[in-house]
């Protein structure tokens, strides 16, 4: 028996949350139990400030062992020269790259939030839009990066560092491109992969290392390992990257996600997981179309990787806030999600952004998506309570007989 009832019950709660329902938030995937008991275990009792073989404190025997031990495989599984495995998550890790390579206020290029981008790629709130000056690139009418727009901006700004890389963006990005982009000015470029990286372990998408100079990822996303983090970059710039990581940023890391990360990757590394990450692709590529099919209007028109986005404003003149409300009352979890060019604010956006992460972890595949989309479709067509709690039920039903590891 746990002794504080109230947090317990709450994680009982949110259990059954997870089990019941359709999760397809696009950054959302669930652990294996190997990840979790890391998690769970005493590594998270140990101070190690420093890396490997030159802490702070004693006692780090096993931890170096096992900091090692995940930058190795990072190492391995991506091609990478030099890998950093403290970031906390995938923020303060954009955070260190900046720190590393910029003073305040040089000047940096990103992809604009409404055209897929991260807040951390230089969004005006964000430190790294307030300490830095950057300036957004977005997409063209079709919904794709306009790269002869990117190299415009770049030799009109001549920005010190560019940011390639999306948190809602469906297509193939073109490194290369990003690369002669940068070269033209003289710029670092910065590829962030955090939400394809599990895509690009399994050589379905295409791969920034070895192109870029530094490439930051989180780890919980397509990757399906703990919340963290990893910076990777050539060797040349590991000095840096590892100054600013500790003490520039942060100080003892988390060795019991540290540990996670390291299995995480091991798992990634596996035929097991490249089936996975074929069937995301396949379950994203089957939902965008029968949603297609069903008059919905898909930016681009479809997907390369995991995610889409859906204009739902656009198609049915409900806003993403109230859509995503709709879909939440009907047992099926997304996030209202700008669009390109939005017309509409960010708070109450046009879109709703989808992702298959999570549901193929589960066990769905291309029929499973048949029928979600049939749900989804059901329910933003009538949203009366009566119609949302019949698919509410019909989903508890059907998700019985997909389990999530560490829920039974
Ligand atoms: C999710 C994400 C991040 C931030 O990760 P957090 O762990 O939430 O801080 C950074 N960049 C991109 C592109 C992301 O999608």
């Amino acid at each position: 028996m746990k002794k504080d009832k109230k947090i317990f019950d709450l994680i009982d709660e949110e259990k059954k949350r997870q089990k019941e329902g359709l999760e397809l938030i696009a950054s959302e995937n669930y652990v294996s139990e190997d990840v979790l008991s890391c998690m769970g275990s005493i590594l998270t009792n140990k101070y190690s400030e420093g890396y490997s073989g030159k802490r702070y404190y004693k006692g780090n025997k096993h931890i170096d062992d096992i900091e090692v031990e995940a930058i190795e495989r990072a190492k391995k599984l991506f091609g990478a020269e030099h890998v950093n495995v403290q970031p906390y998550s995938g923020s303060p890790a954009n955070l260190a790259v900046h720190f590393a390579l910029l003073e305040p206020g040089d000047k940096t290029m990103g992809m604009a939030l409404d055209a897929g981008g991260h807040l951390t790629h230089g969004f005006k709130v964000s430190i790294s839009g307030k300490y830095y000056n950057s300036l957004s690139y977005g997409v063209d009418e079709n919904g794709y990066i306009d790269y002869d727009q990117v190299q415009k901006l770049a030799l009109e700004h001549r920005p010190k560092l560019i940011w390639a890389g999306f948190s809602a963006y469906s297509r193939i990005i073109d490194w290369g491109r990003f690369r002669d982009i940068a070269d033209s000015v003289d710029a670092y470029l910065v590829a962030d992969i955090a939400h394809v990286a599990g895509l690009i372990a399994a050589g379905l998408y295409p791969s920034p290392v070895g192109i870029a100079d530094v490439v930051t990822t989180t780890t919980h996303k397509t990757l399906r390992g703990p919340r963290g983090a990893i910076i990777m970059c050539k060797a040349e710039l590991g000095e840096k990257i590892d100054k600013a990581v500790f003490p520039g940023l942060q100080g003892g890391p988390h060795n019991h996600i540290t540990a996670g990360i390291a299995v995480a990757l091991m798992e990634a590394s596996t035929d097991e997981f490249k089936e996975y990450a074929k069937q995301v692709i396949l379950n994203a590529q089957t939902l965008s179309n029968e949603l297609s099919d069903r008059g919905y209007k898909i930016i681009s028109g479809g997907t390369d990787n995991h995610l889409f986005l859906l204009d739902v404003f656009g198609t049915t003149g409900i806003s993403g806030e109230e859509a995503s409300t709709i879909l939440e009352s009907a047992g099926i979890t997304v996030n209202k999600n700008a669009i390109p060019n939005d017309t509409r604010k960010p708070w109450d956006p046009s879109g709703l952004r989808f992702g298959t992460p999570a549901l193929t972890t589960r066990g769905m595949k291309e029929s499973d998506m048949v029928k979600i989309a049939q749900w989804i479709d059901s329910a933003l067509k009538n949203s009366k309570e009566d119609n949302l709690k019949k698919i509410r039920e019909d989903i508890k039903e059907f998700t019985k007989n997909y389990p999530i590891p560490g829920i039974n």
